[in-house]
């Protein structure tokens, strides 16, 4: 690995103030929200940096940035807001790509209800762009605050408090390949693929098979109302066959989120309907 002669041509292709190879900057990725590594910390184990962190600003330099990686024997590891609670955007020695200046809303098609936007976005700031324009993409994990578009889709995340799942909203993907060809997957606009749809391959993928670069999503007008309702249950058994038969009966869309004792209390408090 050449890591000293990547580093350089990376400053040339970047500038020097996107890449970091010492200090501080470099603390800030040394873990994710993994926590295994959070304990290790709260032990007072040392967590290694990364070797660098480089922050590429457009599509054209995280193929640059990869085609370098690929002739100095470097490998890359891609990293939104650091929220991932499995290590998935731990280092483990390898750079760290931070994809956050990537987050520029590119298209907005308010005929066909898509919105296309650089991976690298909050998924809080383009929820309130498209809140302030009377649209949503519903997709609400308990890190709202926390991850970026393509580390959303390269998770595959659940909006345990939304009604949409990232796999319901992602119509395409532009993702730069390990070979640092780009490529696009997905119907887009066509919505539906009447060939063989790749995006299962990149949602979920952890970003082992590429850079997710920019996404076009699904977006729903701004529901005029919500009707929120909180039972308790004697048991998960009930729990289950309550939402089992809400989803049956009543036209949707619904949103069934089941605590246990503990969170319940945290989400809404003791009282309830019981059931
Ligand atoms: C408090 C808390 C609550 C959470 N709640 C939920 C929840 O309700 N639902 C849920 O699904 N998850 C939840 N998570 C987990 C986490 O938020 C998700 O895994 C999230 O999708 C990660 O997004 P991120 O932008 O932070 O990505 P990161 O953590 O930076 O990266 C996640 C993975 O994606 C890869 N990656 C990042 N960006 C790209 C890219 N552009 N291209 C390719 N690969 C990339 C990284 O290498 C890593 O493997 C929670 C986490 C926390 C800390």
């Amino acid at each position: 690995m050449e890591l000293v002669k990547f580093l350089k041509d990376v400053e040339e292709l970047l500038g020097r103030e996107n890449v970091i190879s010492e200090g501080h900057g470099l603390s800030a990725f040394r873990r994710d929200w993994w926590s295994i590594l959070m304990l290790k910390e709260m032990l007072g184990h040392d967590i290694d940096a990364p070797p660098a962190v480089i922050r590429p600003g457009s599509i054209d330099e995280v193929i640059n940035v990869v085609r370098l990686a690929n002739k100095y024997g470097v490998c890359l590891a891609p990293y939104g807001g650091g929220s991932s609670v499995v290590g998935g955007a731990y280092h483990n020695g390898c750079v760290v790509v931070d994809m956050r200046r990537l987050s520029r809303i590119l298209e907005f098609n308010e005929e066909d209800l898509t919105l296309t936007v650089e991976a690298g976005a909050k998924v809080v700031d383009v929820e309130r762009w498209l809140n302030e324009r009377g649209y949503t993409l519903d997709y609400h994990p308990q890190s709202f605050q926390l991850l970026t578009i393509g580390g959303a889709i390269a998770h595959g995340g659940t909006g345990s408090h939304s009604m949409s799942n990232i796999d319901e909203l992602v119509l395409s993907l532009d993702v730069v390949l390990p070979n640092g060809e780009l490529v696009t997957v997905g119907p887009g606009r066509l919505v539906r693929a009447s060939w063989p749809d790749l995006r299962g391959l990149f949602m979920g993928s952890d970003g082992a098979f590429g850079i997710i670069v920019r996404a076009m999503l699904r977006v729903r007008p701004l529901a005029s109302y919500y009707v929120d309702l909180a039972y308790v249950f004697k048991d998960l058994e009930r729990a289950v066959r309550f939402a089992r038969d809400l989803v049956i009966n009543v036209p949707g869309p619904h949103r069934v989120v089941i605590h246990d004792k503990e969170s319940g209390r945290l989400m809404v408090g003791e009282d309830g309907v019981i059931a």
